[in-house]
């Protein structure tokens, strides 16, 4: 450092660190020593030079970084001096009327816009001339409300810390709302992972299909370990109508080997009408997808990362995996196990249909040793079970509605939205991607967006339309004065520090967000490479990890 500091011209060293010479000039500072590994953000210096403007950006990463980029060379918010606190109070027509009432008294009839003022007329009073304070807060006139807000929001605090915050120093009518506005919409907040959480869209319980066989849903369920190699693997099909599931137990799940699963259980009970799957690559494939549109299959693709779409289907694989481990336990083979699980699970009642799939895929039980030891039942005629799929349904939509305080999305064609992806690319980086732009809703809460991709509302978040032109928040963010001082709002306030950017934006840069969404487990992302212990390594004893 202290060469970087005593060495002049720019011949010998870097372009960077002659800059970062010529930055660290106007400081008097001292230098001290933090071995690498206690400090973790120490690349954040060469990360916050501005991209070149000719660097042509392309990937999503490139634009998270010139986001945070952004945030950092962002210009420090203005400040208001008193002077401009006196002139806007002065101009603003509805604080002048207002002086008029404190200082001679309030009339009968209150004008409409002053009626938030009128119910706390007790808390009223004027100071320094012109300007207007409720208790010890100082009124705000409507022209400097966003550069306030701006101000109090510098060390993007969350909602809470943010309201606290101006309530001891100003207030306006709707102060909490547009506190609200501002930090829903701050992109440097969205990014940092500090507003993500969004309200769940109700649940879309799936229309009960009409008669067996009709929808079906297939998913893949692996790796599972501890399982002979050749079956690690189950793909799965299960029918929406009886709730009846089929399944092979696979070492690999290529496109080839679902087609001759489905033509297998095609062969005994005939073709559906629809297929949905989620968007493994095996599912998406030009081979599966020509193979359901030559039988005439009509194809459903769930929203990426939304595994709920495919409920039965992976609400199936519960209760397989209990009832396989359960088994597995007792000591049967692993084919065995799933032998005995389907045959269980076919001929049990199943909780919303209150009867077993076999009745309603079969029309007749399927005899377990129990059943030989009673009288045979009478059979459920459809009309109860149909109102028994509706009763359920709506319990649990309730139910889910009520516990995950659902809120309808309010995104529709045309809006531009962040998506909440399911890994980032290192830790600097945000969950959250660029703005995309939805092109198709494609049901009540999914959406196809301008790359292609289909997500489901619980992973997006709007964000106003500017936003992705600036990479900061588009809101509230008042020009940059240079003439004022320093910030002496009020004789009673004390200034609001400005963060200091070196300290305080990387820890929230790099804040972790504790439910960052789990990649989905079943569906294996690329082939599986087959491992084989290397000769060279028989006299060791070694663990590998697929
Ligand atoms: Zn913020």
């Amino acid at each position: 450092m202290t060469a970087l500091l005593s060495t002049s011209g720019t011949g010998h060293r870097p372009l960077r660190l002659h800059r970062w010479s010529d930055r660290l000039r106007q400081y008097n500072f001292n230098l001290k020593f933090t071995p690498g590994r206690d400090n973790v953000v120490a690349d954040l210096l060469s990360r916050s030079a501005p991209p070149h403007p000719d660097t042509p950006i392309h990937t999503d990463t490139d634009q998270v970084e010139r986001d945070i980029v952004q945030m950092l060379h962002a210009p420090l918010q203005a400040v208001i001096s008193l002077q401009e606190l006196k002139e806007a109070s002065e101009q603003d027509p509805v604080l002048s009327q207002l002086r008029v009432y404190i200082l001679n008294g309030w009339p009968q009839e209150v004008p409409e816009g002053l009626a938030a003022f009128s119910r706390i007329k007790q808390e009223l009073s004027c100071w320094n001339d012109t300007c207007v304070a409720r208790g010890l807060c100082t009124v705000i006139p409507s022209t400097l409300r966003a550069c306030v807000l701006a101000m109090a929001h510098e060390g993007h605090l969350g909602i809470v810390k943010l309201k606290q915050r101006c309530r001891e120093r100003v207030w306006w009518p709707g102060i909490d709302k547009d506190i609200e506005a501002l930090v829903k919409d701050c992109a440097a907040c969205l990014l940092s992972g500090k507003t993500g959480h969004q309200a769940p869209p109700p649940l879309q319980p799936l229309t009960w299909p009409s008669q067996p066989w009709d929808h079906l849903q297939l998913d893949i369920c692996g790796e599972i370990q501890g399982v002979p190699h050749h079956q690690r693997f189950l793909v799965v099909v299960y029918d929406l109508h009886s709730k009846w599931p089929e399944l092979i137990a696979t070492g690999s799940v290529t496109s080839q080997v679902i087609i001759n699963f489905l033509d297998s259980l095609f062969s005994r009970w005939g073709l559906p009408n629809t297929i949905t799957t989620d968007n493994g690559p095996q599912l998406i494939s030009a081979e599966f997808t020509t193979y359901l549109k030559n039988k005439g299959i009509h194809h459903i693709r769930t929203a990426y990362y939304h595994p709920q779409a495919n409920g039965g289907v992976e609400r199936f694989h519960q209760s397989l995996k209990n009832s396989l481990r359960a088994h597995l336990f007792q000591g049967w083979s692993f084919s065995q196990a799933i032998h005995h699980t389907l045959l269980h699970y076919r001929a049990t009642q199943h909780s919303t249909t209150g009867v077993s799939p076999a009745f309603l895929m079969l029309g007749r039980e399927l005899h377990l040793p129990l059943d030989r030891l009673s009288p045979a039942l009478p059979q459920e005629p459809l009309q109860r079970v149909r109102a028994s799929v509706t009763r359920q349904q709506k319990r649990m939509k309730q139910k889910f509605d009520l516990s995950a305080r659902v809120k309808v999305p309010d995104i529709k064609a045309a809006d531009w939205v962040r998506v909440r992806r399911p890994h980032r690319d290192n830790k600097l980086a945000s969950y959250w991607s660029a703005p995309l732009q939805v092109t198709h809703q494609l049901g009540p809460a999914t959406f196809l967006l301008s790359d292609g991709t289909r997500w489901h509302a619980s992973r997006l978040r709007k964000v106003p339309p500017l936003a992705h032109m600036t990479g900061v928040t588009s809101q509230a963010t008042p020009p940059a004065r240079q003439d004022t001082p320093a910030l002496q709002l009020t004789p009673q306030i004390a200034p609001v520090q400005a963060p200091d950017i070196s300290t305080n934006l990387p820890a929230e840069i790099c804040a972790c967000p504790s439910q960052a969404a789990q990649p989905h487990p079943r569906v294996s992302p690329r082939p599986v490479r087959i491992r084989s212990r290397p000769g060279h390594l028989q006299d060791f004893v070694s663990t590998f990890h697929v």
